[in-house]
């Protein structure tokens, strides 16, 4: 059962108590505001997870919400109304709304756009979260979405190899990862070959480190294998 909560603005009795059932029966948490003003409150103290907003409220145009919103949040907003002219949905839309629904409709078509407006917007912030991902340690600093290596702000180039590795040695950083388990991971279950890793090491630290023979990012754990050094932050 879902927990997220969702804020119907709406002014019709009736078309309330029909939502608050869909919603309530699909395990929502409901809130209601009958009007802009109180939607506007309500919204921004209570942050919903979606809005099901009304365009024809009693004192503001929901049109009027919708702006209000979007200058502060990008909580997903489907329209529920009773005009059903296209330029209408357009507007709203372009507005920054994330659907539409005419009245009157059923509660599965409902239910069924909610779920799709919270999965696409879960699925944009879990997108911006990972391209703003970065592993930083002292001055080596990994951008895994823009795929780049730096040492103290200067661009490191490195082998799809060697990026893989140092990938996975930060992902794991602080913890030792041995020689049999880097192997496998980055050339495949049959890979043997520990000579093919310690050379590629040697490459990286010479790339990164400020004096290889005595490594401060990726550690040597002799005869088991490699460890980040963990004075980490992700910085998400
Ligand atoms: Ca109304």
């Amino acid at each position: 059962m879902s927990t997220e909560k969702i804020l119907i603005i709406e002014d019709e009795r009736v078309i309330v108590n029909f939502l608050r059932a869909t919603l309530s029966g699909a395990g929502y948490q409901v809130l209601h505001a009958a009007t802009g003003r109180e939607a506007l409150l309500m919204a921004s103290s209570h942050l919903p997870e979606l809005l099901l907003l009304d365009l024809g409220l009693p004192d503001m145009d929901g049109m009027a919400v919708l702006r209000q919103i979007r200058e502060w949040a990008d909580i997903p907003v489907i329209i529920v109304s009773a005009r059903q002219d296209e330029q209408d949905k357009v507007a709203c839309l372009d507005a920054g709304a994330n659907d539409y629904i005419t009245k009157p409709f059923g509660n599965s078509e409902l239910l069924a756009r909610i779920r799709a407006s919270l999965r696409q917007h879960t699925m944009l912030k879990d997108r911006r979260s990972l391209m703003e991902s970065c592993f930083t340690c002292g001055g080596l600093s990994i951008h895994y979405a823009r795929r780049e290596v730096s040492v103290e702000g200067r661009r490191i180039h490195l082998t799809p190899i060697e990026y893989k590795l140092i990938v996975l040695l930060s992902h794991n950083a602080g913890v030792v990862l041995t020689h049999d388990f880097i192997l496998r991971e980055i050339w495949g279950p049959f890979a043997s070959d520990s000579q093919l890793l310690r050379v590629n090491m040697a490459n990286i630290r010479r790339k990164i480190e400020p004096d290889p023979a005595d490594p401060r990012y990726i550690l040597t754990e002799v005869g088991v294998g490699y460890r980040m050094a963990d004075n980490v932050e992700y910085n998400v």
